[in-house]
């Protein structure tokens, strides 16, 4: 797997995002890291981007700026990550350490 660290990264962290596809980053240099790179089901993989997908929700395109219930939002977002997070960590194993981390 690709990062900008020297050594093999072992910690991974879950966060949302705005501009890329996936939510995945190494914990270590902060390197994007494609979902494609990482040994998971194609099933986790896909509710992963669409999960990442609802980040740009809580932006209004007309303003620019943070929905009004962004509270809200923030909490059924951030509990779906954690899911994920959970089944990531489930699926990668003893392999990787796996840390969620909000977006806010
Ligand atoms: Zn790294």
């Amino acid at each position: 797997m690709q990062c900008g660290c020297k050594d093999k990264t072992n910690i991974l962290k879950v966060q949302g995002n705005r501009d890329l596809v996936s939510p995945i980053w190494c914990d270590k240099c902060g390197w994007n890291i494609k979902l494609d790179e990482l040994q998971i089901s194609n099933e986790l993989k896909s509710e992963l981007i669409s999960w990442n997908l609802c980040y740009r929700k809580l932006i209004n395109p007309k303003t620019g700026e943070y929905i009004d219930n962004w509270i809200e939002f923030r909490e059924q977002y951030d509990r779906r990550g954690c899911k994920l997070s959970e089944r990531l960590q489930l699926e990668l194993k003893e392999e990787y350490i796996i840390r969620f981390e909000s977006f806010i």
